[in-house]
């Protein structure tokens, strides 16, 4: 008998999914609580699969042989605590996908960083190898090995995504960072989202690698904790190591067994500490996928940037305007102020998801000039920065905030959108933030 795969969440992983087990023979059933767009209806009426939104029929799902789970529906739901209770297996979509491929697998994690060390890598495969990105961005993982189109794969990992992982083994893992983010997924506990996080690497053998930051010192306790068989390659920009990656005289210095390479800091594309350490973490990937040296430089220095990361927008009368706004906690927002290299008007707010302020009050106190709160709630905000710079305003409109920062910035200086916080306050994701952050300042 056909075996049944159900599937939670008609979105991209889901309907990749669905794709993928109706190639290898499933009987697939997808099932979605809220709507299923209509392109992905259409894909899975071209498929001839059957589905249904705004519903979950229990009695349909429970009888599954294998569940395959949105990374964003939470395990404490009451029909998945069901699933495992009556001994359903319930996997991720990696994990169901790399079941099907023998490509060598790269996969990306961290708290911040994920989404810049993916692309980076990948732009960094791509001209030699033959290789594909997903995971958390672009086309579904499940939906690429259906077409089996690549012999290598960067897949960028959630912390939701390796919770449902099994056998997943990628040839090389990196841990770009570990800080506090998604709590509410785990208990309220740190030590579970540090778990969840080195899942990556659960499967690995010695024959595998480990790329990982050597200055963070919560990786630092873990790995002293706990044995790990994959081969550790380090990175730091704190101190040099034997072997890994490092910073030698304003140079990215790079050592894995006989291998090296040399790359001056200033060739890199893109700019501030937290980029070193994704270039640094992208080219072991790079070294250890066998590229040339010489692409690898080159690479690295003709990357195009990520919107939403510090991404340069316009200049204005000689003030640059900034957008980061992808940095929805505080960690991301301490690179971005850290890497300001002029006096810049800080624009931060929006939903505060327990945020500490005060780990930025130096470098407030160094680099900002005047803070714009914009929120539906400041309190904090101006709580902890009041007092700290001159000028300190706030608004809820990002077209207003836009205009005070073009009135309160002097020439050769930054405004800089990086909030800090999560944007569900007054957008739709950070990326509605963004643009209109963007439309706010090409209007000016
Ligand atoms: P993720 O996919 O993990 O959310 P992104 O690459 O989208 O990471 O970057 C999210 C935010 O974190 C951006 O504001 C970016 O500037 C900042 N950031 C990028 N890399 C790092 C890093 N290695 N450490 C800390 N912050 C980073």
């Amino acid at each position: 008998m056909r075996k049944r795969l159900v599937i939670l969440g008609g979105g991209e992983s889901g309907v990749g999914t669905a794709v993928l087990g109706k190639q290898k023979g499933f009987d697939v059933f997808v099932s979605d609580k809220g709507a299923i767009k209509p392109q992905y209806k259409e894909v899975l009426n071209d498929n001839e699969i059957e589905w249904e939104e705004l519903q979950h029929t229990e009695a349909k799902i429970l009888n599954a042989d294998v569940v395959m789970k949105s990374p964003g529906i939470p395990d404490k739901v009451a029909l998945v605590e069901q699933l495992k209770v009556n001994n359903v297996e319930v996997v991720s979509e990696i994990e169901f996908a790399a079941k099907y491929t023998k490509s060598t697998i790269v996969g990306i994690t961290g708290s911040n960083g994920k989404t810049t060390t993916s692309l980076l890598t990948y732009h960094l495969l791509k001209d030699e190898l033959n290789v594909g990105l997903a995971g958390n961005i672009g086309d579904s993982f499940a939906l690429q090995v259906a077409s089996q189109t690549h012999q290598n794969f960067v897949l960028e990992l959630s912390s939701f995504q390796l919770d449902g992982i099994r056998t997943f083994k990628p040839y090389v893992a990196v841990i770009t960072n570990i800080s506090e983010d998604h709590l509410d997924r785990y208990d309220y506990k740190f030590e579970n989202y540090i778990a969840s996080k080195f899942r990556i690497t659960m499967n690995q053998t010695e024959k595998d690698y480990l790329v990982y930051d050597a200055d963070d010192k919560v990786i630092e306790k873990y790995l002293k904790e706990n044995k790990i068989k994959a081969s550790l390659i380090p990175f730091s920009i704190e101190r040099k190591l034997e072997q890994g990656v490092y910073i030698d005289n304003n140079n990215i210095k790079l050592t894995i067994k006989e291998q090296t390479l040399t790359m001056p800091i200033k060739d890199l594309a893109l700019e501030g500490k937290h980029n070193v350490k994704n270039a640094m973490a992208a080219a072991a990937v790079a070294n250890l996928l066998k590229i040339r040296k010489s692409t690898i430089r080159e690479s690295l220095s003709n990357f195009q940037g990520v919107e939403h990361r510090l991404e340069k927008v316009l200049k204005i009368q000689n003030v640059q305007y900034i957008n980061d706004s992808k940095a929805t906690n505080v960690n991301a927002t301490f690179y971005a102020l850290d890497s300001m290299q002029v006096p810049t008007v800080w624009i931060v707010g929006g939903v505060d998801k327990g945020n500490d302020y005060a780990e930025l009050l130096p470098l407030v106190n160094e680099k900002v000039k005047a803070i714009i709160c914009l929120g539906s709630d400041n309190e904090k905000l101006k709580y902890v920065f009041n007092g700290t710079v001159d000028v300190l305003v706030e608004t809820d409109s990002m077209e207003e905030a836009v205009k005070m920062a073009y009135k309160i910035a002097d020439k050769g200086e930054n405004v800089l959108l990086s909030p800090a916080c999560a944007s569900f306050d007054l957008f739709d994701n950070y990326e509605d933030r963004g643009r209109q952050f963007k439309e706010a300042v090409r209007k000016l």
